[in-house]
This record gives structure tokens, sequence and C-alpha cells, in this order.
């Protein structure tokens, strides 16, 4: 017979039946009355469940997409911006930046660290930011920045616009737009939102709107936000087709949220992260970020020595979980293992099972229910 497969990388994560089924849905036409007040209310609730008096953009792209939404709304060739990275996501907006004509300055930790705030709040004062971008949690490293803390900081500099890349943290991590000093959050449906991927999501406060007006024209098209902003305040009107059935699949997750509470939510991701680290701690294996700034959406887990990573990952793949492998400097030494979004404890247990059979399978010297205790444990919180 064949072993179920879970999905357990950083995205897409697992997407649960009744999303999959607003999927299979018969699509209607982007005026049908119905869809029109579907689309409303998500908006509505996206923009009242993450708390900003701005707007909420939902627009069919990914992640990298609503990067450069970002970046294209309240920037302008020749501004200066500051770049924050925990790794390799972060540096993703090196690139973009310099595309755009932006000048780059970057600050970055090494793998597992985070930039300290005083070195934040320093390079701030030295000349005057257009705007600063923060990566929530770098997927590559597990590393969750002190989103609420730079918030602090970017307040005292009125020309900066606070960009913070939620694209693995959103729905999973603590996120409050206005209230943080967040000026511009976005992510991808696939993530913590446990929705296919396919819809970029993103929130714009009160200053980055302000900020966009004040660009004038700006050279992109499709991103634009004041192309979106009529379509979003009255989604009878048109400007590029918007993802019908992804649009009702990521209303059906926000369904979800409601129905669990998000704050609830966020003290599941914390609950189920620290079993789900412990449990792999009492395997043999480590965890990238250093334990005072791990995410709660993903970890990054460190072999112990001798065990090969392609063999391992092969392995646990047929024992019925699918994982990541580490990136650049860590590929090879390390497995990225999701757990966000609609991951329920069966699943969680299945993964530390799958994740202990592999390791007897690949000569590690644990014994069998030693990461399954722990996880028990801590889902039991004992
Ligand atoms: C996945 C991810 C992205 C890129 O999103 P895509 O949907 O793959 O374009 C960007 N930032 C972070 C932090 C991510 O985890």
């Amino acid at each position: 017979m064949k072993t179920n497969k879970l999905v357990m990388i950083p995205g897409p994560t697992p997407v649960v039946r009744s999303i999959q089924d607003q999927m299979g849905r018969e699509t209607v036409a982007f005026g049908d009355p119905i869809f029109i007040n579907d689309f409303k209310e998500l908006l509505a609730d996206l923009k009242e469940m993450w708390r900003t008096t701005g707007q909420v953009f939902v627009v069919a792209g990914t992640g990298t997409m609503a990067m450069e939404m970002a970046v294209a709304n309240t920037t302008k060739r020749g501004d200066n911006i500051l770049i924050v990275s925990h790794g390799f996501f972060g540096d993703r907006f090196i690139n973009l930046c310099e595309r755009k004509g932006l000048n780059v300055d970057i600050l970055s930790s090494p793998w597992g660290k985070t930039v300290a705030l005083e070195d934040i709040e320093k390079k701030l004062s030295e000349k005057k930011y257009s705007a600063i971008t923060v990566t929530h949690v770098d997927t590559a490293t597990g590393v969750c920045a002190q989103i609420k803390e730079i918030g602090e900081i970017v307040k005292k500099f009125e020309d900066t616009i606070y960009i913070v890349d939620g694209v693995c943290a959103t729905a999973a991590e603590y996120e409050y737009v206005d209230e943080m000093g967040i000026d511009v959050l976005f992510t991808g449906s696939q993530k913590a939102f446990g929705v296919a991927p396919g819809l970029a999501i993103l929130w714009a406060g009160e200053k980055a709107l302000a900020r966009r007006v004040a660009l004038g024209t700006i050279p992109e098209f499709y991103i634009d936000f004041e192309k979106w902003i009529p379509i979003m305040n009255d989604p009878s009107k048109y400007y590029a087709t918007p993802a019908v059935n992804l649009v009702w699949a990521l209303k059906e997750s926000v369904r979800i949220i409601k129905e669990e509470g998000i704050e609830n939510r966020y003290e599941r991701h914390t609950k189920q992260a620290k079993a789900v680290q412990a449990a792999l701690e009492a395997m043999g294996f480590g965890i990238l970020a250093e334990k005072e700034h791990r995410a709660v959406t993903l970890s990054n887990v460190l072999y112990p020595e001798g065990v090969d990573d392609v063999k391992f990952r092969a392995t646990l793949a047929a024992e019925g979980a699918m994982v990541a492998g580490g990136l650049a400097a860590y590929a090879g030494k390390m497995f990225r293992l999701g757990h966000m979004g609609n991951i329920d404890k069966h699943t969680l247990v299945s993964t530390i099972a799958a994740i202990e059979r592999t390791a007897v399978k690949c000569g590690m010297n644990i014994e069998l229910g030693s990461g399954l205790k722990v996880i028990q444990e801590g889902i039991m919180g004992l």
C-alpha cells in the first residue's frame, strides 16, 4: 500500500479538505454578485484581523511579486533603502532593489543569528532612507526578526517606510500592522494561510499609502497600488482578473482562522514549534536559529555528524514526510521542516514518528520513541 506523503516543507503547506473544496468549485464570472460579496467580506476580514486603517490588497501572484509590489510603491530610482537580512530571503531584496535603481545598504547577520537593534538604529540615523526591509521569518535560517522592536525604532524616522516580508510568518507569528508600526506587510497564500500557491496578500498602512501618492506615476503597471485600490474598495470593478477560486480558498482559510481565534492560532504555533524543536533536539539534531529568535513556522534542523542529507531526505520521503533541503552554505548540512498553517497534532506526531524511523534507518544512534515521548509531552503541555 502506498504511504500518504505529508507536505512538511515551508510552503506550500498542507491544504485541508475544506480549502481544496473551494478550489474545486465551478468558476464563476468575476462580476458574479456572489463572488463580489465573498471578495468584499474577505478583504474586510483581512483588514480587521491584521489591524490597519490602511488598505489590503489580494492580487494573483506569489510572495516574490509582493516583495516587488512593496518596494515599487514606496520608493523611486535613486532612493536609499536599508535591507536587514537574516538569510537567503532577506538577501532576495538586494537584487530586486538594485534592479529598481535604488541605492542599497545591507545589514546582515551570520546565519542563525539576528542583526542587533542598535546597529539598525545607528544605520538609519546615518542617512535618509526611503524604506527599510525586514524579513519576519527568514525561511533559509528559521530566524524570527524582532518586528515589534524594529517598528519602535523605525517610528523615529518619519521618512522611512517599514516593509515587512511576512511570507513565512503571517497567520502564524504575531503581527499587528498599525500597532507595530509596520507600513507594508505581505505574504503568499501557500505559507501559513494553508492555501495553494498563487495569491499575494499585502497590507499598506496610511504612511505607505501617502508615500505612494507622493511618488506620482510609477514605472510598474500590474503591481501599482493606485490601480488596485479602486478594485479592493469595490471588487465589482475590473483591473486584472482576480483568481476567483483562490480568493474563495483564502476566504475559507480566514474562516478557519476566525473559528480558531487568531490569538489562539498564534499561541498554538508557539506551542507546536516548541514541542517539535524539543523532540528534534531529543533525537540528537541541532536547530540552526539561536534559541531566543526561533521561528514558530519552521525548524531548520542540523544533522548530527555522519548523516547523509540526500539519503536522509529520500528515506524520510519514503517514510511519509517531505521536507526541504538546506540552502547555500547549509546545503547538505540540514533539512527544513515546516510546521505552519492548518497542521494538527496528528500530523505533528506522524512527522516526528517518520523522522525517528528515518534516523534509525540512517544509522543514528537513537531509541525509537525518544522524540515521540517529547512531542507528546509538548502537545499535552507537560
Ligand atoms: C517563500 C518566501 C518568499 C517567496 O515567496 P514565493 O511565493 O515563493 O515567491 C519570500 N520571502 C519569504 C520569507 C519566503 O518564505
